[in-house]
């Protein structure tokens, strides 16, 4: 069985002491491809680091996250350019608009996602949206950037019905994690209407961690809790989930 999280932040400071054993652990579980988004420059080098010791596990993305964008993003984004006209990367991202925390940057961060998205064109790369309170402003975005060099994964999606097919009808897949697993989540309950081939598994760890670990730490292990929320779902088995949501992830990031 090969499960594949497509949104971990593995190089995240919680895991400074034991990023290692957490790697083994989701290596262990069946975990073993692990896409690991940006956030912003200052990440960059560990980001590499991580990748140059687990070159079979670990594949990066590069891109500007929402809530970091400041008043230097002119600067950041150029980080992000300049990292995509060196190297290959999975993806953009991770790129979006996120009005939860800070209003104040909006226009800044409406501008930076489209920017990002023609950046991903140009390289002829998905991309990873996040999109926090902010449905109608990324909707906006896409729906004038939407064609053929435009898809990606909708990570963390958390949106109901309706939202999901719009995503799903900009080139998107959906990212699934741990708020599956919530009682509150919501989302468990129109998922089987989607098409699985519409749905990836993440875990956004360290972040969101699945039940029975709400509210602890996250790690990519638990992608596997992720998996078999949603062979519950959809009637299915894990095997099933996680061959289908690898070759979906295959599909999105071209190996
Ligand atoms: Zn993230």
């Amino acid at each position: 069985m090969i499960l594949t999280d497509t949104h971990t932040h593995l190089y995240s400071e919680e895991f400074q002491h034991d990023s290692d054993a957490a790697i083994q652990r989701a290596i262990q579980a069946g975990v073993n491809r692990l896409f690991v988004p940006s956030i912003d420059a200052s990440y960059t080098q560990k980001m590499y680091a991580l990748e140059a010791k687990y070159p079979d596990n670990v594949f990066l993305m590069m891109g500007l996250h929402p809530t970091y964008v400041k008043d230097n993003y002119q600067e950041e984004l150029a980080h992000v350019e300049e990292q995509l006209a060196k190297r290959k990367f999975a993806a953009v991202g991770e790129i979006g608009i996120d009005l939860y925390w800070d209003k104040t940057h909006l226009k800044e961060q409406q501008y930076a996602f489209r920017h990002q998205i023609q950046l991903a064109k140009k390289y002829e790369l998905p991309i990873n949206i996040h999109c926090r309170d902010a449905f109608d402003e990324i909707f906006e975005v896409l729906e004038s950037e939407k064609g053929e060099g435009l898809y990606g994964i909708f990570h963390c999606f958390t949106g109901n019905f309706e939202q999901a097919q719009k995503a799903i009808s900009y080139g998107m897949k959906l990212g699934i994690g741990g708020v599956a697993t919530f009682k509150n989540g919501k989302i468990d309950q129109f998922l089987n209407e989607i098409d699985l081939k519409h749905i990836v598994l993440e875990t956004d760890s360290p972040y969101l961690a699945p039940v029975p670990y709400r509210g602890k730490r996250n790690e990519s292990s638990y992608t596997v809790l992720v998996a078999e929320k949603l062979a519950s779902i959809y009637g299915v088995s894990v095997a099933d989930i996680a061959a289908v949501t690898t070759k979906n992830s295959k599909a999105i990031f071209g190996f």
